[in-house]
């Protein structure tokens, strides 16, 4: 436990003293490994109860992050930009849920839920509020730390979208890249984030066989050590969501996604 802060729970940590865990995981040489904190991010906290947000402000800052800390709906709806919004669900004046739509309808930046119960946020309503993670109360400091970085990773880089990459339309499929809305003949198909993802960068070029390596690289994080059967999973559950026949396996080699127009 030497190392983990449980935030919302009893045991507090916050003496700001580096554990020799933190410093494997997050030592002097992230930066190698986390590109992005080369440019100090700016993260937007909104968090009603002190005892967290403080000793959250203060974690967050020692990683490295700049940070600002509000404590209501309101205040976080009138912060200016910021490269990730940390949105409890719990707030005293709004709906977390409501401020996280807003949010999500205004910009791009990614937004990470807190929710202090587990059955408020599932996949399914993380995906109707257009969040990009979530973490449950308690959570370990440094799982934050580390949701933070891959969630900044996924979204960070690339220049900003041009028209033709707020749609996508290969066949039946089209994708609405800014409300990441997904209908399949019409009808709307709800996707995990994960799924998402595979989906698009499938869509991004109709026909194209791509690796395994390539999609599990460019979906889940580049340091992925699981098992790669994952990828499966999410490629038959895309079939079952959409149409068996719309991804081809190439054995031995990749996936593809199927557009016959777009073939001709
Ligand atoms: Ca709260």
């Amino acid at each position: 436990m030497d190392g983990v802060w449980l935030l919302g729970g009893r045991d507090y940590r916050t003496e700001g003293k580096d554990s020799p865990n933190e410093r494997l995981a997050f030592g002097k040489d992230a930066a190698s490994r986390f590109p992005c904190e080369h440019v100090s991010m700016r993260l937007l906290v909104v968090e009603d109860d002190a005892t967290i947000a403080e000793p959250l402000r203060t974690g967050l800052r020692r990683e490295g992050f700049e940070v600002d800390l509000v404590s209501t709906g309101a205040d976080a709806l009138a912060a200016p930009e910021c490269d990730l919004v940390l949105l409890d669900l719990g707030l005293p004046d709004l709906d977390g849920r409501v401020v996280c739509r807003t949010l999500r309808e205004r910009s791009d930046t990614p937004i990470i839920v807190v929710s202090a119960r587990g059955k408020e946020v599932d996949r399914v309503i993380l995906f109707e509020l257009g969040a990009d993670d979530y973490v449950v109360k308690p959570f370990g400091f440094l799982e934050l730390v580390a949701r933070i970085r891959a969630v900044l990773r996924r979204t960070a880089g690339g220049p900003s979208p041009s028209a033709s990459d707020v749609r996508i339309e290969a066949g039946a499929l089209q994708i609405d890249i800014r409300t990441r809305n997904v209908t399949f003949d019409g009808r709307p198909i709800l996707l995990t984030p994960r799924e998402y993802d595979l989906l698009v960068c499938l869509a991004r070029d109709p026909n194209v066989v791509h690796t395994r390596e390539e999609l599990i690289e460019g979906v889940w994080d580049e340091n992925w050590w699981g098992s790669t059967k994952t990828l499966d999973v999410h490629i038959a559950s895309l079939r079952k969501k959409l149409a068996p026949e719309i991804i081809e396996t190439v054995r031995g080699v990749g996936f593809r996604l199927i557009d016959d127009a777009a073939a001709q």
